[in-house]
Protein backbone atom coordinates (compact mmCIF):
# COMPACT_ATOMS: atom_id res chain seq x y z
CA UNK A 1 0.00 0.00 0.00
CA UNK A 2 1.07 3.49 -0.14
CA UNK A 3 1.70 5.50 2.71
CA UNK A 4 0.79 9.39 3.22
CA UNK A 5 4.15 10.14 4.22
CA UNK A 6 5.10 12.54 7.02
CA UNK A 7 6.90 15.62 7.31
CA UNK A 8 10.20 14.17 7.85
CA UNK A 9 9.75 11.77 4.77
CA UNK A 10 12.69 12.86 2.10
CA UNK A 11 10.10 12.45 -0.82
CA UNK A 12 7.83 15.35 0.65
CA UNK A 13 10.85 17.72 1.11
CA UNK A 14 11.10 18.57 -2.92
CA UNK A 15 7.88 20.98 -2.23
CA UNK A 16 8.60 24.12 -0.36
CA UNK A 17 5.54 24.15 1.82
CA UNK A 18 3.97 26.84 3.66
CA UNK A 19 2.60 26.57 7.19
CA UNK A 20 -0.67 25.41 5.98
CA UNK A 21 0.10 22.66 3.30
CA UNK A 22 2.84 21.70 6.07
CA UNK A 23 -0.25 21.45 8.87
CA UNK A 24 -2.03 19.68 6.09
CA UNK A 25 0.98 17.21 5.58
CA UNK A 26 1.56 16.78 9.45
CA UNK A 27 -2.36 15.81 9.99
CA UNK A 28 -2.72 13.34 6.98
CA UNK A 29 1.36 11.70 7.85
CA UNK A 30 0.43 8.48 9.91
CA UNK A 31 2.79 6.49 11.99
CA UNK A 32 2.33 2.71 11.74
CA UNK A 33 0.47 3.14 15.75
CA UNK A 34 -2.15 5.64 14.38
CA UNK A 35 -3.21 2.72 11.99
CA UNK A 36 -5.85 0.64 13.75
CA UNK A 37 -6.72 -3.20 12.81
CA UNK A 38 -10.02 -4.24 12.85
CA UNK A 39 -11.41 -7.98 12.63
CA UNK A 40 -11.62 -10.12 9.54
CA UNK A 41 -15.88 -10.32 10.34
CA UNK A 42 -16.24 -6.59 10.69
CA UNK A 43 -18.06 -6.14 7.19
CA UNK A 44 -20.63 -9.15 7.69
CA UNK A 45 -21.44 -8.06 11.22
CA UNK A 46 -22.16 -4.07 10.05
CA UNK A 47 -24.20 -5.46 7.67
CA UNK A 48 -26.31 -7.86 9.88
CA UNK A 49 -26.33 -5.38 12.35
CA UNK A 50 -27.25 -2.45 10.35
CA UNK A 51 -29.75 -4.78 8.19
CA UNK A 52 -31.44 -5.93 11.27
CA UNK A 53 -32.05 -2.41 12.71
CA UNK A 54 -33.15 -1.05 9.60
CA UNK A 55 -36.02 -4.04 8.80
CA UNK A 56 -38.41 -3.18 11.39
CA UNK A 57 -38.81 0.02 9.31
CA UNK A 58 -39.61 -1.47 5.76
CA UNK A 59 -42.81 -3.24 7.23
CA UNK A 60 -44.96 0.13 5.62
CA UNK A 61 -42.95 0.11 2.58
CA UNK A 62 -44.88 -1.01 -0.33
CA UNK A 63 -43.34 -3.91 -2.05
CA UNK A 64 -42.16 -1.36 -5.50
CA UNK A 65 -40.47 0.99 -3.62
CA UNK A 66 -36.70 1.41 -2.36
CA UNK A 67 -35.36 3.68 0.17
CA UNK A 68 -32.50 5.82 -1.35
CA UNK A 69 -30.02 7.49 1.22
CA UNK A 70 -27.60 9.65 0.54
CA UNK A 71 -25.86 11.60 3.21
CA UNK A 72 -27.49 15.48 2.12
CA UNK A 73 -31.29 13.14 2.23
CA UNK A 74 -29.99 12.03 5.68
CA UNK A 75 -28.78 15.19 7.32
CA UNK A 76 -32.24 16.25 5.84
CA UNK A 77 -34.46 13.82 7.76
CA UNK A 78 -32.54 14.10 11.07
CA UNK A 79 -33.06 18.05 10.77
CA UNK A 80 -36.77 19.90 9.99
CA UNK A 81 -38.99 16.91 8.68
CA UNK A 82 -41.63 19.56 7.31
CA UNK A 83 -38.47 21.12 5.43
CA UNK A 84 -37.36 17.68 4.12
CA UNK A 85 -41.02 17.16 2.25
CA UNK A 86 -41.39 20.86 1.02
CA UNK A 87 -37.40 20.43 -0.93
CA UNK A 88 -38.48 16.52 -2.23
CA UNK A 89 -41.82 17.72 -3.61
CA UNK A 90 -39.79 20.60 -5.27
CA UNK A 91 -37.92 20.28 -8.86
CA UNK A 92 -33.51 19.93 -8.81
CA UNK A 93 -32.41 22.48 -10.22
CA UNK A 94 -28.49 23.35 -10.86
CA UNK A 95 -27.73 26.80 -8.98
CA UNK A 96 -24.50 28.32 -9.00
CA UNK A 97 -23.45 27.57 -5.38
CA UNK A 98 -24.26 24.10 -6.52
CA UNK A 99 -22.24 23.82 -9.16
CA UNK A 100 -18.92 25.60 -7.59
CA UNK A 101 -18.65 21.89 -5.82
CA UNK A 102 -18.61 20.06 -9.05
CA UNK A 103 -16.46 22.26 -10.55
CA UNK A 104 -13.53 22.51 -8.09
CA UNK A 105 -13.53 18.95 -7.94
CA UNK A 106 -13.06 18.45 -11.41
CA UNK A 107 -10.31 20.98 -11.18
CA UNK A 108 -8.54 19.28 -8.23
CA UNK A 109 -8.99 15.90 -9.97
CA UNK A 110 -7.12 17.43 -12.95
CA UNK A 111 -4.49 18.87 -10.51
CA UNK A 112 -3.22 15.59 -9.46
CA UNK A 113 -2.99 13.83 -12.67
CA UNK A 114 -1.59 17.49 -14.75
CA UNK A 115 2.11 17.04 -15.20
CA UNK A 116 3.14 20.39 -15.58
CA UNK A 117 3.13 23.34 -13.05
CA UNK A 118 -0.44 25.60 -14.09
CA UNK A 119 -2.20 28.35 -12.92
CA UNK A 120 -5.43 27.92 -10.81
CA UNK A 121 -7.68 29.59 -13.36
CA UNK A 122 -6.36 27.74 -16.26
CA UNK A 123 -7.42 24.76 -14.35
CA UNK A 124 -10.63 26.17 -13.42
CA UNK A 125 -11.48 26.82 -16.90
CA UNK A 126 -10.56 23.18 -18.29
CA UNK A 127 -13.06 21.40 -15.56
CA UNK A 128 -15.54 24.03 -16.87
CA UNK A 129 -15.02 23.14 -20.55
CA UNK A 130 -14.90 19.51 -19.90
CA UNK A 131 -18.02 19.55 -17.82
CA UNK A 132 -20.11 21.34 -20.22
CA UNK A 133 -19.39 18.76 -22.59
CA UNK A 134 -21.31 15.63 -20.49
CA UNK A 135 -24.39 14.44 -21.98
CA UNK A 136 -26.00 15.14 -18.13
CA UNK A 137 -27.27 17.58 -16.19
CA UNK A 138 -24.83 19.71 -15.13
CA UNK A 139 -23.13 19.43 -18.81
CA UNK A 140 -26.98 20.85 -19.89
CA UNK A 141 -27.21 23.25 -17.64
CA UNK A 142 -23.50 24.74 -18.11
CA UNK A 143 -24.29 24.51 -22.20
CA UNK A 144 -27.73 27.40 -21.79
CA UNK A 145 -26.40 29.29 -18.24
CA UNK A 146 -26.08 33.00 -19.01
CA UNK A 147 -23.41 34.49 -19.12
CA UNK A 148 -23.52 36.36 -16.18
CA UNK A 149 -24.15 33.18 -14.03
CA UNK A 150 -20.97 31.84 -15.68
CA UNK A 151 -18.95 34.29 -14.84
CA UNK A 152 -19.90 34.33 -11.43
CA UNK A 153 -19.87 30.22 -11.29
CA UNK A 154 -16.44 30.48 -12.42
CA UNK A 155 -15.09 33.57 -9.88
CA UNK A 156 -16.12 31.07 -6.69
CA UNK A 157 -14.68 28.23 -8.65
CA UNK A 158 -11.24 29.87 -8.71
CA UNK A 159 -11.52 31.42 -5.11
CA UNK A 160 -12.39 27.70 -3.73
CA UNK A 161 -9.62 25.75 -5.94
CA UNK A 162 -6.63 28.62 -5.47
CA UNK A 163 -7.50 27.92 -1.74
CA UNK A 164 -7.45 24.53 -1.85
CA UNK A 165 -4.03 25.01 -4.22
CA UNK A 166 -2.55 27.80 -1.53
CA UNK A 167 -3.15 25.06 1.51
CA UNK A 168 -2.65 21.70 0.04
CA UNK A 169 0.45 20.45 -1.02
CA UNK A 170 0.60 19.00 -4.32
CA UNK A 171 -0.84 15.49 -3.98
CA UNK A 172 1.80 12.76 -4.80
CA UNK A 173 -0.05 10.03 -6.86
CA UNK A 174 2.25 7.73 -4.59
CA UNK A 175 -0.98 9.02 -2.02
CA UNK A 176 -3.60 7.12 -4.04
CA UNK A 177 -5.88 10.57 -4.58
CA UNK A 178 -8.79 9.71 -5.55
CA UNK A 179 -11.39 12.81 -6.54
CA UNK A 180 -15.09 12.28 -6.47
CA UNK A 181 -15.35 8.99 -5.59
CA UNK A 182 -18.77 7.05 -5.24
CA UNK A 183 -19.70 5.24 -2.74
CA UNK A 184 -22.75 2.30 -2.70
CA UNK A 185 -23.88 -0.59 -0.83
CA UNK A 186 -27.14 -2.26 -0.90
CA UNK A 187 -28.90 -3.72 2.56
CA UNK A 188 -32.16 -5.87 2.99
CA UNK A 189 -32.32 -7.51 -0.61
CA UNK A 190 -31.54 -4.15 -2.40
CA UNK A 191 -34.49 -2.29 -0.46
CA UNK A 192 -32.27 -0.05 0.87
CA UNK A 193 -29.75 1.58 -1.36
CA UNK A 194 -26.73 3.99 0.78
CA UNK A 195 -24.80 6.23 -1.53
CA UNK A 196 -22.16 8.80 -1.30
CA UNK A 197 -19.64 10.44 -3.45
CA UNK A 198 -16.33 11.70 -1.38
CA UNK A 199 -14.79 14.79 -2.29
CA UNK A 200 -11.32 13.08 -1.97
CA UNK A 201 -9.43 9.76 -0.44
CA UNK A 202 -6.50 9.28 0.26
CA UNK A 203 -4.23 5.83 1.03
CA UNK A 204 -6.03 2.45 0.89
CA UNK A 205 -6.29 -0.06 3.63
CA UNK A 206 -3.69 -2.80 4.03
CA UNK A 207 -4.76 -6.22 5.07
CA UNK A 208 -7.28 -5.46 7.91
CA UNK A 209 -5.05 -2.41 8.73
CA UNK A 210 -7.11 1.26 8.38
CA UNK A 211 -5.18 3.69 6.03
CA UNK A 212 -7.46 5.35 4.10
CA UNK A 213 -8.22 9.07 4.79
CA UNK A 214 -11.84 10.53 3.46
CA UNK A 215 -11.97 14.29 2.84
CA UNK A 216 -14.77 16.47 2.42
CA UNK A 217 -13.98 20.24 1.97
CA UNK A 218 -16.02 23.47 2.82
CA UNK A 219 -16.20 27.05 2.66
CA UNK A 220 -18.24 28.43 5.35
CA UNK A 221 -19.42 27.71 8.90
CA UNK A 222 -17.95 24.32 10.29
CA UNK A 223 -21.21 22.06 11.77
CA UNK A 224 -21.59 19.20 13.58
CA UNK A 225 -23.87 17.65 10.40
CA UNK A 226 -20.17 17.83 8.37
CA UNK A 227 -18.76 15.02 10.76
CA UNK A 228 -22.11 13.07 10.29
CA UNK A 229 -21.62 13.10 6.85
CA UNK A 230 -17.67 11.56 6.51
CA UNK A 231 -19.24 9.01 9.58
CA UNK A 232 -21.72 7.84 6.67
CA UNK A 233 -19.01 7.64 4.15
CA UNK A 234 -16.63 5.82 6.82
CA UNK A 235 -20.07 2.80 6.96
CA UNK A 236 -20.64 3.04 4.11
CA UNK A 237 -17.01 2.31 2.78
CA UNK A 238 -16.42 -0.62 5.48
CA UNK A 239 -19.52 -2.33 4.58
CA UNK A 240 -17.94 -2.44 1.20
CA UNK A 241 -14.54 -3.35 1.74
CA UNK A 242 -14.77 -4.73 5.22
CA UNK A 243 -12.24 -2.05 6.56
CA UNK A 244 -13.10 1.53 7.69
CA UNK A 245 -11.37 4.57 6.70
CA UNK A 246 -8.10 5.00 9.17
CA UNK A 247 -9.46 8.92 9.77
CA UNK A 248 -12.11 11.28 8.56
CA UNK A 249 -11.49 15.42 7.58
CA UNK A 250 -13.62 18.40 6.92
CA UNK A 251 -11.19 21.00 5.26
CA UNK A 252 -12.23 24.60 5.62
CA UNK A 253 -11.03 26.38 2.67
CA UNK A 254 -11.71 29.52 3.92
CA UNK A 255 -10.27 29.13 7.62
CA UNK A 256 -7.61 26.80 5.98
CA UNK A 257 -8.93 24.54 8.60
CA UNK A 258 -8.44 20.56 9.13
CA UNK A 259 -11.03 19.18 11.32
CA UNK A 260 -10.11 15.29 11.74
CA UNK A 261 -11.37 12.15 13.24
CA UNK A 262 -10.27 8.88 13.95
CA UNK A 263 -12.84 5.75 12.95
CA UNK A 264 -13.61 3.59 15.56
CA UNK A 265 -16.22 0.50 16.04
CA UNK A 266 -18.52 2.79 18.17
CA UNK A 267 -18.49 5.57 15.22
CA UNK A 268 -19.51 2.83 12.90
CA UNK A 269 -22.22 2.00 15.97
CA UNK A 270 -23.42 5.23 16.00
CA UNK A 271 -23.63 6.00 12.62
CA UNK A 272 -25.76 2.40 12.02
CA UNK A 273 -28.52 3.82 14.51
CA UNK A 274 -28.71 6.95 13.10
CA UNK A 275 -29.00 5.59 9.14
CA UNK A 276 -31.82 2.84 11.08
CA UNK A 277 -33.59 6.03 12.31
CA UNK A 278 -33.24 7.86 9.35
CA UNK A 279 -35.13 5.08 7.12
CA UNK A 280 -37.65 4.94 10.20
CA UNK A 281 -38.14 8.37 9.58
CA UNK A 282 -38.42 8.68 6.06
CA UNK A 283 -40.57 5.68 5.52
CA UNK A 284 -43.17 6.89 8.20
CA UNK A 285 -43.16 10.58 6.86
CA UNK A 286 -43.83 8.66 2.97
CA UNK A 287 -46.22 6.00 4.18
CA UNK A 288 -46.95 5.90 7.91
CA UNK A 289 -49.04 8.80 8.37
CA UNK A 290 -46.12 10.92 10.18
CA UNK A 291 -46.84 14.53 10.86
CA UNK A 292 -43.38 15.90 9.98
CA UNK A 293 -41.83 17.82 13.07
CA UNK A 294 -41.12 21.47 12.40
CA UNK A 295 -37.42 22.41 14.04
CA UNK A 296 -36.92 26.27 13.65
CA UNK A 297 -33.67 27.23 12.91
CA UNK A 298 -31.23 29.47 10.26
CA UNK A 299 -32.55 27.23 7.74
CA UNK A 300 -35.86 28.92 7.94
CA UNK A 301 -34.08 31.71 5.78
CA UNK A 302 -34.10 29.35 2.11
CA UNK A 303 -36.91 26.69 3.40
CA UNK A 304 -39.48 26.33 0.92
CA UNK A 305 -42.09 25.99 3.12
CA UNK A 306 -41.53 29.22 5.26
CA UNK A 307 -44.28 31.37 3.41
CA UNK A 308 -46.99 29.06 5.22
CA UNK A 309 -44.86 28.37 8.09
CA UNK A 310 -46.02 29.70 11.73
CA UNK A 311 -43.23 28.13 13.69
CA UNK A 312 -40.26 29.06 11.20
CA UNK A 313 -41.74 32.90 11.19
CA UNK A 314 -42.03 33.38 14.75
CA UNK A 315 -38.60 32.36 14.89
CA UNK A 316 -37.05 34.69 12.27
CA UNK A 317 -38.94 37.16 13.89
CA UNK A 318 -37.77 36.77 17.10
CA UNK A 319 -33.72 35.85 16.71
CA UNK A 320 -32.88 36.56 12.97
CA UNK A 321 -31.82 40.30 12.15
CA UNK A 322 -31.42 40.96 8.47
S1 LIG B 1 -39.61 27.44 7.95
FE1 LIG B 1 -38.22 26.54 9.47
S2 LIG B 1 -39.52 25.44 10.94
FE2 LIG B 1 -40.76 25.88 9.11
S3 LIG B 1 -40.59 24.06 7.84
FE3 LIG B 1 -39.01 25.45 7.18
S4 LIG B 1 -37.17 24.93 8.35
FE4 LIG B 1 -38.93 23.97 9.36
Amino acid sequence: MSEIRGADDPTTQREELNPAQQAVLDELGAKAGDRPEFDEDLRPHLRAALETAIEPHLDALPPNEDVYLSKHRLGQVHGCEAKYLAEEAEDFEWRVPIARGSVVHKAVELAVHWRRDFEPPSLVDEALARLEAEDRGLGYWLQGVSEAERAELRSLAVDSFTKFVECWPRLQPAWRPVTESRLRAELCDGRVILDGKVDLSLGTARGLQAGKVIVDFKTGTSLPLHREDLRFYALIDALRIGVPPRMLASYYLDRAHFVPEAVTIETLRTTIARVADGVGRLVELRHGGRTPNRIPGPPCRWCPAYDDCDVGQAHRAEFDDD
